[in-house]
């Protein structure tokens, strides 16, 4: 599954970008925002990993560094294609005295250039790095144009970095959205099933400490959140509870999110707030029994 869904989203992170080039001469990989930020090329390496991660999660396999390696050595065949698609798409048009991108038309390895040579791939590559110039603009007013081989190589291999880091960022989003049950060898399954006032949280989560230690109690569970969930109290800030379980070994927890507002009063997820609590597959057999009905 991995494999076929790799080499799916691979295949599409290279013929995505030298469509575009072909069709519109726009630039995926070198689309940068802020100046710098090379948005384009970390799309591109998202892309290129998102079928291979995806896929090791749908055959149930646990995401190592391993498989980390694997987006690496992905993420590099990926840019290697693309640049060698882009000079395979290379012409230099005579009349207009540059290059442009396109199926037919005099391909830009029968030139040469000074200082450089018959244009291969490598020289070709070499040469547009640190010949064309980088244009600063801010909504879309050009301020200036700076060309500078050195400043190509900069900008080049920032935009190169970020394509490996995109491929990196989206096995690890994945690693992180999924939990594994190292005993059964399977991913668990995720739900949301309630939300608490952000000022019921400390008597929320008191009560449901003390119900996970202690097993003879006779309040339930749903009572608790019942008594806790209170909806006329929407402050708009809460506290957002998924359950986590795995059906093969009987094991769930609570793993709860924190929306708060921020200084914009938006309200937004608290990174630095984590907490997770292992409760009794049995108390949660009714939230899991709903999923099924
Ligand atoms: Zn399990």
């Amino acid at each position: 599954m991995s494999i076929i869904l790799g080499l799916f989203t691979l295949l599409l992170s290279i013929a995505i970008p030298l469509a575009l080039l072909l069709t519109t001469n726009f630039q995926v990989i070198h689309f940068a925002l802020f100046f710098i930020i090379p948005v384009g090329a970390i799309f591109t390496g998202y892309l290129c990993g998102y079928g291979y991660f995806k896929g090791l999660v749908l055959s149930n396999r646990k995401i190592t560094g391993g498989h980390y390696f694997v987006g690496l050595i992905m993420a590099i065949v990926c840019l290697v294609s693309v640049l060698y698609g882009t000079y395979y798409l290379s012409c230099f048009n005579e009349e207009e005295q540059k290059i442009e991108y396109s199926l037919e038309g005099n391909h830009v390895s029968d030139y040469e250039v000074n200082g450089y040579g018959e244009m291969t791939f490598p020289k070709y590559t070499r040469y547009m790095i640190e010949n064309t110039p980088v244009s600063f603009s801010i909504r879309s007013t050009n301020i200036t144009e700076v060309s500078n081989p050195i400043f190509g190589w900069i900008v080049t291999i920032i935009d190169y970095l970020g394509l490996l880091a995109g491929c990196l960022a989206c096995g690890s989003s994945i690693y992180d959205k999924y939990e594994y049950c190292d005993n059964c060898k399977k991913y668990k399954k995720k739900k949301k099933i309630f939300d608490i006032p952000k000022p019921n949280g400390k008597g929320f989560f008191d009560e449901l400490e003390t119900l996970v230690n202690n097993l003879n109690m006779s309040i339930f569970l749903e009572e608790i959140i019942d008594k806790y969930k209170n909806d006329r109290l929407k402050t708009g800030e809460y506290y957002e509870c998924y359950l986590i379980y795995c059906e093969s070994c009987r094991s769930a927890s609570f793993k709860f999110k924190l929306y708060e507002k921020n200084k914009k009063g938006k309200v937004v997820e608290n990174d630095d707030f984590k907490y997770t609590i292992d409760v009794n597959y049995d108390f949660v057999r009714n939230y899991i029994k709903k999923d099924a009905a």
